[in-house]
């Protein structure tokens, strides 16, 4: 599993480098540490929880700077932004399709890896919008939360509350 994490890292250091010359976008130190970040990390982080953990380890490195590379990495194809309307927006270097549940709780954020989910058929949402990719969120109360009693209430439209 480390092994892994660390292949993915390196794999996604080199696309970066190769993403930004493309560009023609400067490999900054601050670039490098917050793609190595957020690819060491499954919990799919904010940008502040990118910015407090290398706050310490990049000198002079703002919170305006981290926000504004994770644009730049969604653009360039590093990282996918995992839409959810009513939290802040969360970041995953994974961009392969994959899914979510999402714990309403603590907003704990997993992957769901589930083939059947990757090939439905888009629906006709008409001619006004085109649809271009789609990935499902369930919601629902992490193990941890449900350990601590955080137990469920299942409402009848199946939201939890
Ligand atoms: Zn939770
Ligand atoms: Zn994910």
């Amino acid at each position: 599993m480390c092994e892994q994490r660390d292949k993915f890292i390196s794999e996604k250091l080199s696309l970066m480098e190769e993403r930004c010359r493309r560009n023609k976008l400067s490999l900054t130190v601050q670039r490098r540490a917050i793609l190595e970040n957020l690819a060491s990390r499954s919990d799919h982080p904010t940008a502040d929880q990118i910015y407090a953990a290398i706050q310490g380890k990049i000198t002079g490195i703002s919170r305006t700077t981290v926000y504004r590379v994770l644009e730049t990495f969604v653009q360039l194809g590093l990282a996918q932004k995992i839409s959810n309307p009513e939290a802040k927006a969360r970041f995953d270097a994974d961009t392969r399709r994959h899914h979510h549940a999402i714990c309403v709780n603590c907003e704990e954020v997993i992957d769901v890896h589930a083939p059947d989910l990757d090939s439905i058929a888009i629906p006709d949402v008409g001619q006004a919008f085109q649809v271009t990719d789609y990935s499902v969120n369930f919601t629902g109360i992490c193990r941890n939360c449900l350990a601590k009693g955080g137990a469920a209430h299942i409402t009848e439209r199946g939201v939890v509350s």
